[in-house]
């Protein structure tokens, strides 16, 4: 790396799916600012809001340094000769199923390989699994189902050609944002362009939408079948594309022969939006239906995804500029993982673990001494193994499964039970690291060298623009040296990255003639001066080909024996009543409410990264529960509460968000908050561990939960400069922000002596300047603390929701105060003049907070470009567009006058 000057390095972002390309430049001093990379075709220099604040994520601020044994420091010598001993003699004594890798979408496509290789090629067992099963594993099954490979049919540049998009459980504007925002630019460009949004909550997603359809949850497959039916029925059909290209449109045509009204029922949306849809969707040629989570995080996530297939099919619309089915993936690098085979029931390179000639080839490419002959143990089985003691030895790269897996309890016990469990991680101190026999420090992101795919085949460098620190290494490096360590020297004397990618390019085509969809055999030789120039190219990119082919399917081609495409009936259609019994119903029920869980806009995962941003922990800055104003009113629970969610001995405390956007009958709870951010909203211990029977995936958008109000005698907020060792409450949520720390707080029963409370909250210094203010009569308690100008903390104790000007505290810690009427105004969190409560903040690029933008709107800003210009929000990266918009639509037009 250059020393004298700024320099740019062209990496990717780690986050989302959509695979951002970005500029790291980093200046001579160290300090990184982070900005769109303009060339990269899958954003074209556009970042959302998380992707802007990545720059304030890569401090070593809570890193894991060095190797540690039993929670002491050790050296890579010890600790790997630990690892690769353990592991060998637990495969001695047990055989292999008894050791298991549960890795993660995080991972680079190279550290991946290296994994996938050593436990199906060298220690013969398939027992390799990833954080990728909660994602997209129902899009896996669907496109094999149908397809007879994992292939994403469609390009990104559809979103901009078709004429309709169906966005199916797929929060775009929160969840893949730069999506949002080029479909959000093409409809403004082209008002014609219909937006339809399928999902039971109306997300900020649907504020862009032509029609927002509320549908049941899990209606879907009855919703596409109804489609399905409609396409039949109304002289749709292309039969010279099926006729031509697929298998199967009987039978699910069979299914798909309902009566509208039966469909309504069974995805609860009226008759005469079913037409409306219906007759848009046959009408228009150009039709994306894109789908995520909401889909494949389902019981029946693999038939949806199949439902969704089955209408592009019968239309021919599939691989076409503009037109197919799109599934796009939560993770960066879930595409990756794919592509080596990192998932229990896949091989490599897209082949098949249950077929003989794949597993000979891939053995043969490998020169291994074995190769896994079955399926291993996807996660939720994964972890019933552990539990069970089936798997005495496992080895957690990256991902957080204490906090993400369903039964999340459950998942802790069994790994504290475990005999021998590994964690190769970037931070020291997670719910998961916790439990760990030996932790591993590896390299973060700005650290790490390697590829990830994104959701649209397009294979992008990440590329270092820091030194590694401490003694961290990258996960390729320490699986390969664990593999060597175990006796496997020949195959894995990989020394740098390049190599790695060089043999996944070779294995894509080797013996390949056509034969299988993924092939980047272009770049089997590729050395470090190619690999370091790498541009983001998409699969495939056979030996010779300049560039991929763009599309697949739109004449056929699929990788199924017989060369066609499937239509699949789904299970209900199968099964017959039983499965239609179990459709969810619309109210609560003695069960409770149906929990959903899923992301919010400026968090990523368990917050591992974007908890240490300041701007981004901004937005929400503790957890909360989304429910409709109709069963708060009968769950008696107040706007701005705290509510206690249960099921079974799991508990979980979050805030009462209160909105018409739910559905009644459900609550929508993020699933980012952990225990290193509150004291208990581990959502995922509520969820049961209930998986699709095809893909092996969670529902995690269906479990069950009572609501009840949680009785809190005293609510607090306080600002800190310094984290507090401990938080005696019985409710606390943390969020970073400029200058320290915003604590919400909540006690069962008032404190005694609140003042001695904030002083430890504080970190219990003596000698600072206090002021304080007790109304015992009325409950009320404030104080603050003040080492000379700077604000030390400030705590604010009252018997309801505390109502203070949050975002003007919050400034303060980065505020002097000099003046005693200042310090005044801090413990009467009254602003002085000049100065103002931004309120929530909405726009975390230039944080401008709610009450900024209804000012905007209350001086005749009426769009969302005129809030822009008047206060800059949604300038920048334009994740924050939707809620403006949300904001302007819910001010009446008198109000704002
Ligand atoms: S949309 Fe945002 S989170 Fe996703 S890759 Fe792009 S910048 Fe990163």
């Amino acid at each position: 790396m250059a020393t004298g000057a700024a320099h740019d390095v062209k990496t990717t972002c780690p986050y989302c799916g959509v695979g951002c390309g970005v500029i790291a430049t980093v200046t001579p001093d160290g300090s990184v600012s982070v900005s769109g990379d303009p060339e990269h075709p899958a954003n074209f220099g556009r970042l959302c809001s998380k992707g802007s604040a990545l720059a304030e994520t890569i401090d070593l601020d809570g890193r894991l340094l060095r190797p540690h044994i039993d929670g002491r420091p050790a050296d890579w010598d010890e600790a790997l000769d630990l690892v690769a001993a353990r592991f060998a003699s637990t495969i001695a004594e047990h055989g292999p199923d008894s050791v298991a890798f549960y890795v993660s979408g995080q991972l680079l496509t190279e550290d991946y390989y290296v994994a996938n290789k050593l436990m199906k090629g060298f220690i013969g067992s398939a027992n390799i699994d990833t954080n990728s099963r909660l994602c997209m594993a129902s899009s896996v099954a669907g496109h094999r189902r149908a397809f007879g490979t994992d292939t994403v049919p469609g390009n990104y540049e559809d979103l901009e050609l078709a004429d309709l998009i169906v966005l199916v459980g797929s929060n775009l504007a929160w969840c893949h944002p730069v999506l949002y925002q080029r479909i959000a630019a093409e409809k403004e460009r082209r008002p014609s362009l219909k937006i339809v949004v399928i999902d039971p909550r109306r997300t900020m997603t649907a504020d862009i939408a032509d029609m927002h359809l509320a549908i049941s949850p899990d209606g879907d497959v009855a919703l596409f079948g109804g489609l399905l039916s409609w396409i039949a029925n109304t002289g749709a059909l292309n039969y010279s594309y099926i006729s031509n290209f697929t298998t199967g449109a009987a039978q699910a045509l069979r299914f798909g022969a309902q009566d509208l009204r039966a469909v309504s029922r069974k995805c609860g949306i009226a008759p005469s939006q079913l037409i409306e849809f219906y007759s848009l969707f046959t009408r228009t040629e150009r039709t994306v239906t894109v789908y995520s989570q909401g889909v494949n995080q389902s019981e029946t996530g693999t038939d949806k995804v199949n439902a969704i297939i089955n209408c592009h099919l019968a239309t021919g619309r599939i691989g076409k500029p503009g037109a197919s089915p799109f599934s796009v993936t939560g993770q960066p690098n879930a595409m990756g993982g794919r592509e080596v085979g990192g998932m229990a029931n896949m091989l490599a390179a897209h082949m098949d673990i249950e077929n003989e000639t794949h597993r000979a080839r891939v053995q043969r490419f490998w020169q291994a001494p074995t190769v896994a002959t079955r399926p291993g143990r996807k996660a939720v089985e994964m972890f019933e193994a552990i539990g069970q003691g089936h798997i005495k030895a496992v080895w957690i790269a990256g991902t957080n499964p204490v906090d993400s897996m369903p039964e999340a309890d459950r998942v802790r016990a069994a790994l504290a039970a475990c005999p021998f469990v590994v964690v190769s991680d970037v931070l020291a101190d997670t719910d998961t690291t916790r439990v760990a026999h030996v932790l591993l420090p590896a390299a973060a992101w700005g650290e790490k060298d390697g590829t990830v795919t994104n959701s649209e085949r397009r294979i992008s460098r990440q590329r270092p623009f820091l030194p590694l620190p401490g003694s961290a290494r990258p996960d390729w490096d320490i699986m390969a040296d664990v593999a060597r360590r175990m006796g496997f020297v020949e195959g894995f004397s990989y020394t740098t990255a390049a190599e790695v990618f060089a043999e996944h390019a070779a294995l894509s085509a080797f013996e390949n003639d056509g034969e299988r969809d993924f092939d980047i055999g272009a770049h089997a030789g590729i050395d470090a001066v190619g690999y370091e120039a790498l541009a983001p190219f998409q699969w495939p990119q056979r030996r010779g080909a300049v560039t991929g082919t763009e599309r697949f399917f739109a004449a056929g081609g699929f990788f199924t024996p017989e060369g066609k495409g499937r239509f699949v009936a789904p299970r209900e259609a199968r099964a017959g009543a039983a499965l239609l019994a179990k459709l969810p119903a619309q109210e609560p029920t003695d069960q409770g409410f149906i929990l959903n869980t899923g992301r919010v806009r400026d968090h990523w995962h368990t917050m591992t990264r974007t908890g240490k941003s300041p701007r981004l922990s901004q937005h929400m800055a503790e957890p909360f529960v989304e429910i409709h104003p109709d069963d708060a009113a009968q769950s008696g629970i107040a706007e701005a509460s705290l509510v206690r969610l249960s099921k079974g001995p799991a508990q979980a405390i979050a805030r009462a968000l209160i909105t018409n956007r739910q559905r009644r009958g459900s609550v929508f709870v993020p699933m980012h908050w952990n225990d290193q951010f509150a004291s208990n909203a581990r959502i995922d211990a509520l969820v049961d561990a209930v998986t699709d029977p095809v893909s092996g995936q969670p529902a995690l958008k269906q479990a069950r939960a009572s609501l009840a109000s949680f009785n809190a005698a005293a609510y607090g907020f306080a600002v800190v400069a310094r984290k507090p060792a401990d938080i005696p409450a019985d409710y606390w949520a943390i969020a970073r922000c400029t200058g320290g720390w915003r604590l919400e707080l909540a006690f069962g029963q008032a404190k005694d002596d609140w003042h001695a409370f904030a002083l430890r909250l504080f970190g219990g210094r003596e000698n600072v300047d206090i002021l304080a203010y007790n109304d015992v009569g009325a409950g009320r308690y404030r104080i603050a603390a003040f080492d000379g100008a700077a604000l030390l903390g400030a705590l604010f104790i009252a018997p309801q929701p505390v109502g203070v000007a949050r975002g003007w505290l919050v400034e303060q810690l980065a505020t002097s105060h000099d003046l005693q009427r200042q310090r005044l105004a801090v413990l009467a969190t009254r602003p002085s003049a000049g100065q103002s409560d931004k309120g929530a903040i909405v726009c975390s690029c230039f944080g401008v907070g709610s009450n900024e933008i209804a000012a905007a709107i209350a001086s005749g800003c009426r769009t969302v470009k005129a809030v822009g210009d008047a206060t800059q929000a949604g300038t920048n990266c334009g994740s924050c567009r939707a809620e403006i918009k949300g904001i302007i639509d819910a001010k009446p037009l008198q109000a704002a006058e």
